[in-house]
């Protein structure tokens, strides 16, 4: 009986600490570069490596470390690294999920890679994939909306990340922390609906076939999603033209050089795909994108009006109008439809799978 019992209390502790170990990939983000020091903070005792995974200095929990360059080498806390990169891990074999960092006064994931590059320190945060989410999906859609709609969001978030990793290869880490890869912020933006829809979708990626998608999204499509084909010129099977809701239109005017306007051609879904303007004497030709630039217009699903030199666009949606639609996404959830459901509604043929 006493054995059953010890065997019993063996599996109750074991069972949640796998569980909470699930495997999950690694992502390396840049987060800071083009500074001179940093300070460095841990919430458990940890470790700086060099190369080979030697063993540099130690750090105890909650204690600050400077680093700093100095000769063209790291030190930390005036010792000498005697190496251009050093990595901040866990002791004692934890895992990454149980770290976090400060850098700077702001609380990160896991640990850090710090490398001198062009004579200063940049610095990679080197998170778990779920929880560097945690700090991107805030900035991508707003936690007010409803969960299913925050619950496609996280998927495509994930799939992006995933089909992304090494975007920023040469340089030595995967995404940078900017729109040009996905907004990535600290601790402080994370919000509790957002971490539900990334909680509950856990490992949820899209596939076509057996290839991660790209699954690209934008705030509005105007009521009809465009196809990659039309605004980026690569054709995929996922990435076709949907109907979808129809917001409130938007209204620029703009003052021109143009007199007239001579033909206006647009795509199959409505977005404008050149203007030739009369200028004078003058036939000028400008892409729906050019047109987009130059007067600030939300989208390129418009139609124009020329008089006295003044523009007036009235038009539909806002972004590049491909994949899924944010608002779409919103208000489809509103009317009660599933995560899996949207995603399947803006990527046509597509498969969700537990990838982890
Ligand atoms: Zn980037």
């Amino acid at each position: 009986m006493k054995k059953i019992l010890a065997l019993i209390f063996l599996i109750a502790i074991l069972i949640p600490r796998f569980c909470f170990a699930a495997w999950q990939p690694d992502l390396r983000i840049k987060i800071i570069d083009k500074v001179q020091s940093v300070s460095v903070e841990t919430s458990i005792p940890s470790v700086f490596q060099i190369e080979n995974e030697k063993n540099f200095k130690f750090l105890k929990a909650q204690t600050l470390a400077k680093i700093e360059i100095k000769n063209g080498k790291i030190f930390v806390n005036g010792e000498n690294s005697n190496s251009t990169k050093i990595f901040l891990r866990t002791r004692e074999k934890k895992s990454l999920t149980e770290m976090k960092t400060i850098v700077q006064n702001l609380t990160y994931p896991g640990g850090l890679n710090i490398e001198i590059v062009n004579g200063s320190l940049r610095v990679v945060n080197v998170a778990p994939i779920e929880e560097y989410l945690r700090g991107v999906l805030p900035s991508e859609m707003s936690p007010s909306y409803p969960i299913e709609a925050l619950k496609a969001q996280a998927i495509a978030a994930r799939t992006f990340a995933l089909k992304n990793r090494g975007k920023h290869g040469l340089d030595g880490y995967d995404l940078c922390n900017s729109t040009h890869c996905q907004v990535y912020k600290d601790e402080s933006s994370y919000s509790n609906s957002t971490d539900k829809a990334i909680a509950e979708t856990f490992g949820q990626t899209l596939f076509f076939g057996d290839v991660i998608i790209d699954a690209p999204f934008h705030a509005d499509s105007g009521g009809k999603t465009a196809s990659s084909k039309e605004v980026w010129g690569g054709d995929f099977v996922y990435l076709q033209s949907v109907n979808d809701v129809r917001f409130d239109p938007w209204k620029v005017e703009s003052k021109s050089d143009f007199d007239s306007i001579d033909h206006i051609y647009k795509t199959t879904s409505g977005r404008v795909e050149k203007i030739t303007f009369r200028q004078g004497k003058n036939l000028v030709t400008l892409t729906g994108s050019e047109i987009r630039a130059a007067f600030n217009l939300p989208s390129t699903m418009f139609d124009v009006k020329c008089k006295s030199k003044i523009l007036t666009f009235i038009g539909y949606g806002s972004g590049h109008g491909v994949g899924m639609s944010q608002m779409g996404a919103r208000e489809l959830a509103n009317r009660g439809k599933k995560f899996d459901e949207i995603l399947k509604h803006y990527f046509q043929k597509i498969e969700i799978r537990k990838l982890y």
